[in-house]
């Protein structure tokens, strides 16, 4: 099905509550994974949220500029089909959820740390779909797969300088340079 057609729907995201986070400090990037399959429905394409992780400085780039951060929610379909939402994140105002991430990340490089009993509201992180872009692309890590639906939200998040500077001390050297659009379409959905 063409891409086009498939967001004349807009995207939904159903589930965005977390009740067991595990924490993993790889080297490159801070991993986390929920318990709650947080899902992600594009159009009849149901999707589930695998794992999500950041980005310093963002991936994307806006009329040409990075922002300081960018969270990826990597989704996975039933027959394998990769879907990651992108959120760019400025310094701005203080995010209570990013806190309990923050307090909880693993010492080392290669430690993981489980969090249970939690009750989040992962709307602080991941926007609810107002507006978004979306187009065709590959992964921005090895082995860059081809394929992957990828969806940029517009609306932006906020966190606090202090917790920029913490957040951004555990990632390293993480972000691919930007490619370019070639041939592909790009789409904005808004509504
Ligand atoms: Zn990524």
């Amino acid at each position: 099905m063409p891409l086009e057609r498939r967001l004349t729907t807009p995207v939904l995201t159903v589930e965005q509550r977390a009740r067991v986070m595990d924490l993993i400090d790889n080297g490159h990037t801070i991993q986390v994974t929920n318990d709650v399959p947080m899902a992600l429905d594009v159009g009849d394409e149901h999707f589930e949220l695998v794992q999500y992780h950041f980005h310093a400085p963002s991936e994307h780039t806006f009329e040409g500029r990075h922002a300081p951060l960018e969270v990826h929610f990597v989704h996975k379909s039933a027959a394998g089909r990769l879907a990651v939402l992108g959120v760019m994140v400025e310094e701005g105002e203080h995010m209570p959820l990013l806190d309990v991430i923050l307090d909880a990340l693993p010492e080392h490089p290669g430690e993981t740390r489980r969090l249970e009993n939690l009750d989040l509201d992962m709307t602080e992180l991941r926007p609810l779909p107002d507006e978004y872009f979306a187009y065709e692309g590959s992964l921005t890590t090895p082995p860059c797969s081809e394929g992957v639906l990828w969806i940029v939200m517009g609306e932006t998040r906020e966190i606090s300088p202090e917790q920029m500077a913490e957040l951004t001390s555990h990632l390293h050297d993480n972000y691919r340079p930007v490619q370019p659009l070639g041939d592909r379409e790009l789409y904005l959905v808004s509504r």
